[in-house]
């Protein structure tokens, strides 16, 4: 598969799977992805509901570990770290948005983005000045002092784009993004994605939008847990 950049992957997934034991029934969520993902790329990630798409979403943020094969974050194999260590480098290297926005409903905008850098022991005044950036570089710097449930859901998913981009991290995953946005709101959002990797930032986005994914540089098809070329992903769809 083509890539944006040459050089060291920022990740690199060989083989990996995941089964989830479910009661007595083992479901299968991944199966035998190989990916390179490297820095600057922006790649979108398409597939039917449950084809484990959210799956790998977690699996590439550090969020849960493959059950087979290796996956590398900066050259670090993930699946040998232990819960406390896969905390720390999910904190410090990925950056979350989501379909629902996760907000903070009683805090203000400023400090919904400052909550990453409290937990990273940042101190106040530095916390109030990257937060601000943050806002800033999604356009919503006059909302600053807005409690989150006073803002609308284009707004409220800006807010959580700044969130996720004031730790400064390697990654950013958005797993269906603008799912609960409207039309305009989501096309907004994609402008923004799609400045911050021109600006350098490092993109996995899910989505089922065609249109959406077109913002990517470069799109993937997984179908049952396998990643599959764009030809057979259309024959399966019908
Ligand atoms: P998508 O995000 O593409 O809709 P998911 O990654 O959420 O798909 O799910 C992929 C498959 O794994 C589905 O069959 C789903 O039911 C199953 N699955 C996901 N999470 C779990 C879990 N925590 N326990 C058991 N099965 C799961
Ligand atoms: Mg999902």
């Amino acid at each position: 598969m083509g890539s944006a950049a040459g050089g060291e992957p920022l990740l690199r997934l060989r083989g990996v799977g995941k089964v989830y034991e479910a009661g007595e029934h083992a479901v299968v969520g991944l199966e035998g992805i190989d990916l390179d993902i490297h820095p600057g790329d922006f790649l979108a990630v398409m597939g039917p509901s449950g084809s484990g798409k959210s799956t790998l979403m977690n699996i590439l943020g550090c969020l849960d570990v493959p059950t087979t094969g290796s996956y590398e974050l900066k050259g670090t194999p993930v699946s040998s770290l232990s819960p406390e260590a896969l905390a720390a480098i999910r904190n410090r290297e990925v950056g979350f948005i989501f379909q629902v926005f996760h907000l903070l409903p009683r805090y203000t905008a400023l400090r919904n983005v400052e909550l990453p850098l409290l937990y990273a022991g940042v101190g106040k005044e530095e916390r109030a000045q990257r937060a601000l950036e943050a806002l800033r570089a999604v356009g919503l710097e006059d909302r600053k002092g807005h409690l989150s449930n006073q803002l609308s859901g284009g707004q409220k998913q800006k807010v959580a784009i700044a969130r996720a981009l004031v730790n400064r991290p390697s990654l950013l995953l958005a797993d269906e993004p603008t799912g609960n946005l409207d039309s305009r709101s989501g096309e907004e959002l994609m402008a923004i994605l799609a400045r911050l990797n021109a600006e350098g930032s490092t993109i996995v986005l899910v989505t089922h939008d065609l249109a959406i994914a077109r913002n990517a540089r470069r799109i993937v098809y997984i179908v049952d847990g396998r990643l599959v070329t764009e030809d057979r992903y259309r024959e399966l769809r019908g």
